[in-house]
């Protein structure tokens, strides 16, 4: 693979190189679809070539070919966790956190006005909630590989959760192995710039008239509200949270434009679709996703077959890659209800284990709508790309209705 240096679409963003250069001459600008890259300041650059070097974009010798075991798993207390899916990254952060170690990882924060998704340091159990939750957008990593590589030099336990490149990042930021160190990656199949959904808020808000606080991605309360008779599938778990000064919202993800596209994968950032990531060996100690497809493989594990798990709740596939990993697992597993499951059941429903996200030909329309014409030209482009095919998919629903109705 070409250095993303020399081709920036290999580029995830992940910052190790701007982390690394100690003469600050490397900054992350957004481009005009909001995906940042790096930019060498060449007054402050001495040409040392550390940047090249600490990129681990693609490298493969960072993927762990151990063996890999997997299971699937909730929180034993999943029904008070407002954790995405299962909940095993919270529970492994509070077993660090209650060790005097350091989480990292994602959070949402409110700041000037605007909801920015960021990964923070976390030493508190209180403040573990905010890494709780998928957050569907590139998370800036900013100081927190410098801050980590401190902790860990300062003896330390140190979780880092993230997005596989991000975990890669890090790694070969600090070009060291740490004993102290344990990884966490969440299967991932594109991240959509912060800028477009940034935007997308500024639109509810418009609508609303109402100033947004937070929002969740998946807002597990409401749930059963939104249909009695709702059944497990990768669809309809995704129900939007979104916290106004005044009131609350949830809405289902059809209703918001950015999420219909982060779903079906219109606007992720260039590099995801060539992810080399995207595999079954993995980067992180652990690897969590979402158990898709348990009620055919895991059928005795569900609530209404007599099993533990009530899938609206949410469940996870846990792949644990390296010994750090089973070490990490056995500390925790007393607070997880898990399953013993395979690669082969897992990735079967989880694509992203298996390739990266198919790029779809209306992408490349839609982001440079945006570019031209702001979040109202990206709503009109993916109207115009998605008008046929949603009034075709309409009116079979509506005549498999009229089917079953007979
Ligand atoms: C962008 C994205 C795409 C994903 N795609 C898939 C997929 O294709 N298939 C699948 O099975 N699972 C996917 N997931 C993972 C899934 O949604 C859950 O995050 C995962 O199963 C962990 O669930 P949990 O309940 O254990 O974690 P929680 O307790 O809910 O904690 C969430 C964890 O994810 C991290 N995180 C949240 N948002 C981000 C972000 N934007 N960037 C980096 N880290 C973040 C947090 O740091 C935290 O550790 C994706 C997650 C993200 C963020
Ligand atoms: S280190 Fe990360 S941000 Fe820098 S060039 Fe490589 S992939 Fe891009
Ligand atoms: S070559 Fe050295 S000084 Fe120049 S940007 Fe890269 S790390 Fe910084
Ligand atoms: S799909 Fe791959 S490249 Fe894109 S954010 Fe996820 S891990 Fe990074």
């Amino acid at each position: 693979m070409e250095s993303p240096f020399d081709n920036i679409v290999n580029c995830c963003g992940c910052g190790a190189c701007a982390s690394a250069c100690t003469h600050k001459a490397i900054s992350l600008i957004a481009n005009a679809q909001g995906f940042v890259y790096p930019v060498i300041d060449k007054d402050k650059c001495i040409d040392c070539g550390l940047c090249r070097k600490v990129c681990g974009y693609g490298k493969t010798e960072l993927l762990h070919r151990e063996k890999q075991t997997c299971y699937g798993g909730i929180d034993c207390s999943i029904e008070k966790s407002q954790s995405s899916s299962g909940g095993i990254a919270n529970v492994i952060s509070q077993w660090i956190i209650k060790n005097g170690g350091v989480v990292y990882g994602c959070a949402l924060e409110n700041s000037e006005e605007l909801l920015v998704p960021r990964h923070i340091r976390v030493q508190e159990e209180k403040d573990l909630r905010k890494l709780q939750g998928s957050k569907y957008v590139q998370s800036d990593i900013g100081e927190t590989y410098i801050q980590a590589k401190k902790d860990l030099k300062n003896g330390l336990l140190v979780l880092f959760t993230g997005t596989p490149c991000q975990i890669a990042g890090l790694y070969s930021y600090l070009r060291h192995s740490y004993d102290n160190l344990f990884t966490i990656d969440v299967i991932c199949h594109g991240v959509p710039s912060k800028q477009l959904f940034q935007d997308s808020v500024k639109k509810f808000e418009k609508e609303n008239r109402g100033k947004v606080k937070s929002l969740l991605f998946r807002d597990k309360s409401n749930f059963p509200a939104l249909n009695q008779k709702i059944i497990y599938n990768q669809k309809i778990i995704y129900n939007q949270k979104i916290i106004y000064n005044q009131k609350i919202n949830v809405r289902y993800y059809t209703d918001s434009t950015y999420y219909t596209c982060f779903l079906r994968g219109d606007i992720y950032r260039d590099c995801c679709y060539s992810c080399p990531y995207a595999k079954q060996q993995r980067v992180g100690d652990i690897s969590l996703g979402d158990f898709w497809g348990i009620e055919k493989t895991n059928p005795e594990e569900i609530r209404q077959n007599g099993g533990p798990i009530d899938p609206k709740q949410g469940v996870s596939c846990v792949l644990v890659n390296s010994d750090q990993g089973e070490l990490l697992l056995e500390k925790v597993k007393n607070n997880l209800y898990l399953f013993n499951s395979d690669i082969e059941s897992i990735s079967l429903n989880n694509h992203q284990l298996n390739h990266p996200s198919n790029k779809p030909s209306c992408r490349g329309h839609i982001l440079q709508q945006y570019e031209k014409h702001g979040y109202d030209g990206f709503l009109y482009a993916v109207h115009n790309a998605y008008k046929w095919p949603d009034r075709i998919a309409k009116t079979k629903r509506f005549i498999k209705r009229l089917l079953c109705i007979k």
